[in-house]
């Protein structure tokens, strides 16, 4: 069911400290970790504790929650001191997103270019 952990999902995992993963910051409702495998001096994950396959859905069903994953992308950036970066959710296999649970990419440290691949 949505919102429940689900036991094959590596995220919700994370969530239960099944799988190690380098945390930054915790809420009630959200885990911020580095990205395992990072594309900037910052990639930082911000993810809602509760599963939901995507953000779209996520904010369907529990708005709250995602406003506060939105929220904790820019406490990430203020802690690594970001003046600029990019907050992405890969939505669909087409744009990129291989983990199915939502969560926001926090990128910077670097020069992005635009438009993303
Ligand atoms: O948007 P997408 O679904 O592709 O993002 C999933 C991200 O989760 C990847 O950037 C991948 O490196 C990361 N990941 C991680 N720790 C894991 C497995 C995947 O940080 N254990």
């Amino acid at each position: 069911m949505a919102g429940e952990p689900q036991d094959d999902c590596l995220f919700c995992k994370i969530v239960a400290g099944q799988i190690p993963a380098t945390v930054v910051r915790e809420t009630e409702t959200t885990v911020a970790f580095r990205d395992i495998n990072p594309q900037a001096p910052t990639h930082v994950l911000v993810i809602p504790r509760v599963h939901h396959r995507d953000i779209a859905s996520l904010a369907a069903a529990e708005p709250g929650i995602a406003a506060d994953v939105l929220r904790e992308t820019g406490e990430v950036a203020a802690e690594d001191k970001l003046e600029s970066y990019r907050v992405v959710f890969n939505t669909g296999s087409g744009a990129g997103q291989t983990v199915w649970h939502a969560h926001a990419h926090v990128l910077g440290g670097r020069g992005l270019e635009w438009p993303p691949g």
